[in-house]
């Protein structure tokens, strides 16, 4: 499996991003820079709220 993206909503500006799922690097959200996900040496941990998974094709 490649993997998947998950929309996710930030907690403190309602923000939506798309994060990968596997995500190497901490991801801050675009708008507030409030930390979405970070990771963890598999499935990055979300902090957000996660909107929607999107799978990948
Ligand atoms: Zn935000």
């Amino acid at each position: 499996m490649a993997g998947n993206f998950f929309r996710v909503q930030c907690g403190d500006c309602e923000n939506e991003q798309v994060v990968f799922g596997k995500a190497a690097s901490t991801v801050t959200c675009a708008v507030c820079g409030s930390t979405l996900a970070t990771p963890t040496g598999g499935e990055a941990d979300i902090l957000g709220e996660v909107v929607e998974t999107v799978e990948a094709r």
